[in-house]
């Protein structure tokens, strides 16, 4: 599977996915049809699908311009969220499978940033897209969950194959690595992974995919483990208890919204 970004608005991606076998193609997440068409064009591939992973308009606002180019395209989406995801055809739910050409993902029902969130996982190719739940260093916002539904939607997706490589829906990286310094200034893995990340940055370059390996050892949102972020966490917010989980994921979440 050929996997190509194919940058959105000012800071999404949409993902272009190529089966080499039979030329069928999958978009995930589209906000803008325009450069996703033109990239189909230029690679003469068939766009046979759309994967969506949730109903923000950053990732399905491209759905109408799409169906008008290409009428019989697939639309799938959470089944949970299908009134709100525009030109929705297949309606998918946790564990379901979808096919782009000879290609199997499975569904994976990751709650939280909103509530029919999903993410696509190919175990074939290792590779797992997971729109705005989990980001390289980071996740979404807690609009339509509380932080222990994204504790578990996380957690779901950490699950995965170390070697498991992390397609999502914003190039928020580098920001999110500085915030994670904050509480993790020992980290090793970290600080080498944020010295990488502003050196393509600084490139222009896509920090995607990043990897589920890497995503343990960095993202703090999944390190609620270790004692150096949690004594940062309790250095500013001395009312959470040292043995709760749920409270220091929390906190990280609000401090992040704050940075
Ligand atoms: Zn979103
Ligand atoms: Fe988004």
């Amino acid at each position: 599977m050929e996997i190509v970004p194919v940058p959105q608005l000012s800071d999404n991606y949409a993902y272009l996915l190529i089966d080499g076998e039979t030329g069928d193609a999958a978009v995930v997440d589209c906000a803008e049809a325009a450069p996703v068409l033109d990239e189909v064009r230029r690679r003469g591939v068939r766009l046979v699908a759309v994967l969506a992973t949730h109903h923000h308009f950053d990732h399905v606002g491209g759905n109408p311009d799409l169906l008008r180019a290409l009428p019989g395209l697939r639309v799938h989406g959470s089944a949970d969220d299908a009134p709100r995801i525009p030109g929705i055809t297949h309606r998918v739910r946790d564990g379901d499978p979808v096919e782009v050409g000879r290609l199997r993902a499975r569904v994976i029902l990751i709650p939280a940033h909103t509530s029919g969130h999903v993410a696509y996982y190919f175990p074939t190719e290792r590779a797992v897209f997971t729109g705005d739940t989990l980001f390289a260093g980071g996740c979404g916002r807690l609009f339509e969950g509380d932080a222990a539904q994204m504790m578990a939607s996380l957690a779901k997706l950490a699950a995965l194959p170390d070697d498991t490589r992390v397609y999502c829906g914003h190039e928020y990286t580098e920001k999110n690595l500085r915030f994670a310094a904050t509480l993790e200034p020992g980290n090793r893995a970290l600080r080498d992974k944020l010295a990488a990340v502003e050196e393509l940055r600084r490139g222009g370059r896509p920090t995607v995919p990043s990897t589920i390996a890497d995503e343990k050892a960095t993202n703090p949102f999944l390190r609620t483990d270790s004692p150096e972020l949690a004594a940062s966490v309790r250095h500013r917010r001395p009312e959470v208890a040292a043995n709760d989980r749920v409270a220091l994921f929390a906190a990280v979440r609000q401090l992040k919204d704050r940075f």
